[in-house]
This record gives C-alpha cells, structure tokens and sequence, in this order.
C-alpha cells in the first residue's frame, strides 16, 4: 500500500534542528527564555500587533483571553457555532454561558444578521464574542468589529486556523480586543503543541502573562492572591516555532495553490461547491473543504481511505453537540447542512500536483460510478 497521505501534517521547514540546539546549548530547557521571546517578535512583525504572548496551546490562550476580560459566571459569551471544541471549552472553564451563532453561507462563518438578533433575543447583555476564522477564512469581521463595538462587547478573534489570511490587507486575529493563533500539529504551523495570544493592549497581554505563570504576585517568596494556570510556551517548543515563522508566507502560498488544483480538477462537477472566500479577503486556505450536493461525502471519504488517504467530514456545529444540547443557540441550518454534506481534503504543504490529481480521480470515480 501506498505511502498514507494525512489531512494537514506538520511540515518543518529544516531550520528547527539549529534552533532547538540553541535553546539545548544556552540550556534554557524551561518555559520562557530568549526564544519564546524570539517567537513572540516574529509574531508581532508578521501581524503588525505590538504584543504578544506564547502558549502551551490555542484553548489556553483563549481561556487567559476570558479571565483579562473578566468573563465570570452566568456572564453570556456568543460563539460561532460552526467550529472546533477548543474554540468554546474555555466559556465552559468560566462556567460562563455560551450562546451560539450560526454561520452565513456566503463565508461559512458567523452571520452578522444572526449576530444583531442573537444580541437583541439575549437574557443578558452578552459581555463578548468568539468568533472562529474557519479553515483560514476570515469572516465577515469588518461588520462583526462593529457590531460588538456599538454593543460594548468584547470581541475574541479566534484565529487558530488562519494565521497568514488577511481581510483589506489586514492580517486575522488583529481586529478585536484580543486574538488566538494555533501551533498544533495539524495547524498551517507546528510546534508540535503551542498557541499564541495578541492583543493591542499591553494590559491585557500583561495581566494574560501573570495569570499564564501561576499569578504569582511581586514578592520574594509565593504569594498568591488569585488563581492562575501553567500556560506558558516552552523555550523548546518556540524553538521551532521560530523556525516555522520563517516559511510561513510560503505555506500560506503553497496551501492556496493546492485549493486551485483541486479548484482545477473538480469545479467542473456541477455537484461540488468550494468554500468561498468573501470580498477583499485573502485567506491561507488552511484545509480544503468542499461540499456535495447529491453524492454522500461519507462514501467519498471511505473510498479516499481505502487507498490510504486521509478526509474528515466538516466540524459538527457546537448547537448540535450533546455536549450542548440545553445551550442558548440561534440557528438557521447552515453550519448544518455543511457538516452533513462537507469534507475537508488533504492539504498539507507537502503534496504535489500528481497527489491532488490522484486525490480527484479517485473522487470522480466515486461520484461517476
Ligand atoms: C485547533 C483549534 C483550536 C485549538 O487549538 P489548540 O492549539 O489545539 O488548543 C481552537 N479553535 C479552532 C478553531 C481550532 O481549529
């Protein structure tokens, strides 16, 4: 059997190696130390955002991203409902209440118009919002900015699949008060594990800072006054992010040219929509994802599996997990026919124009018979 082809797989680009053995020679085997900070600058440089804060992981972030806003108990955080777990488990650690929105079809995140109703139909004034870029587009963010602004709420940009997508030139996770990016290992970058917090508030990214190393306050010894957490990026990890930082305007490029060979290839079956990208942004183009409209995608993935070929069906929207059942939501059956009908195809920045076109064959056999 032929080599597996996976969905998103960590791509290195070679300099990690050297980068890793600095952080072994200086022995800084910790978390902080001079390549955190290092990983933290190219973050800063590459988003325009003046501060920025390295983290075991995106959920992480996201959650130091509620307690600076001071999400607390029964506090209405809305979500985009069309996303991964990790987006929304921090409203869960708040024991806040999440109140979830559906997408648009025209960008396939979060709609602005159910974003007004949801604010409007509300039992409390929602304190903030996290909205998801999903597989590297960015949403409607120019309207939403807006709408939380004239609302007071606090938007959380959650960019943990879009880093590199811009919207008019400006780059994702940079809008709202606080923005997420993700270095898992299936992320358009890896550090194997890691996440990063930004913000153009230097309070904010210094209070996420004190509460990511355990809160400890300014004294000779521990003293604690409030709760923190172990959140901080290893000096280990941020080695290779350091290194991924450098080649990601070319994965970003890459993961684009593989959406228009399999654009090449399939938009000439009627039945096959792509996700679209809304005016004046540019997306990273993280995961292709397309849509069927009468072949069920299941078989899709099970005849690309049997040639040893990883897909994944698209995210099941949050109102439609278990986990969720008695949750505030606001519907209108996009993200769900999305899910029932989506696939995400092979996209890591490995492959090769002769892969996609094997990927292809292999999907119009199935949808012709
Ligand atoms: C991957 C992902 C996360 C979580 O990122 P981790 O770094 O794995 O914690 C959050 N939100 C979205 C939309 C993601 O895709």
């Amino acid at each position: 059997m032929s080599e597996r082809i996976f969905l998103s797989p960590p791509h290195m680009s070679g300099k990690e190696q050297t980068y890793i053995q600095e952080a072994f020679d200086s022995n800084y085997i910790a978390p902080l130390g001079p390549l955190v900070n290092r990983f933290e600058q190219s973050i800063k440089e590459f988003t325009g955002v003046p501060y920025a804060l390295a983290t075991i992981n995106a959920t992480s972030a996201l959650h130091l991203a509620l307690r600076v806003l001071e999400i607390q108990k029964d506090d209405i955080v809305l979500c985009s409902s069309f996303t991964f777990i990790g987006s929304v488990s921090s409203v869960l650690y708040q024991n806040a209440t999440p109140y979830f929105i559906d997408a648009q079809e025209k960008s396939w995140n979060l709609s602005p118009e159910l974003l007004q109703r949801a604010i409007m139909n509300a039992p409390r004034p929602p304190k903030a919002l996290i909205l998801t870029h999903l597989y590297g587009q960015c949403a409607n963010i120019e309207k939403i900015a807006l709408i939380c602004k004239t609302n007071n709420i606090f938007l959380i940009e959650d960019a943990a699949e879009s880093l590199g997508a811009t919207f008019k030139n400006q780059q994702s996770g940079t809008f709202g008060d606080l923005g997420v990016y993700s270095f898992n290992g299936n992320k358009i970058l890896s550090t194997s594990g890691g996440g990063m917090l930004v913000s153009h508030n230097e309070a904010y990214i210094q209070r996420a800072g004190f509460l990511s190393t355990q809160a400890k306050e300014d004294f000779p010894y521990y003293e604690h006054t409030e709760i923190g957490y172990n959140y901080r990026m290893s000096n280990v990890l941020a080695a290779i992010g350091v290194a991924q930082m450098e080649v990601l305007q070319k994965r970003v490029d890459k993961c684009r040219e593989i959406f228009s060979w399999y654009e090449e290839e399939l938009s000439n079956i009627e039945e096959i929509g792509f996700m679209p990208e809304l005016p004046h942004s540019i997306g990273n183009r993280w995961l292709t994802t397309l849509t069927f409209e009468k072949t069920d995608p299941t078989t899709i993935r099970l005849a690309l599996e049997e040639e040893n070929i990883e897909s994944r069906p698209l995210w099941k929207p949050m109102h439609l997990q278990p986990l969720f059942k008695d949750a505030l939501h606001i519907e209108n059956g996009v993200s769900q026919k999305l899910f029932e009908t989506g696939l995400c195809l092979p996209s890591g920045t490995q492959l090769e124009r002769a892969d996609i076109k094997h990927i292809c064959t292999l999907i119009k056999k199935v949808i012709h018979g």
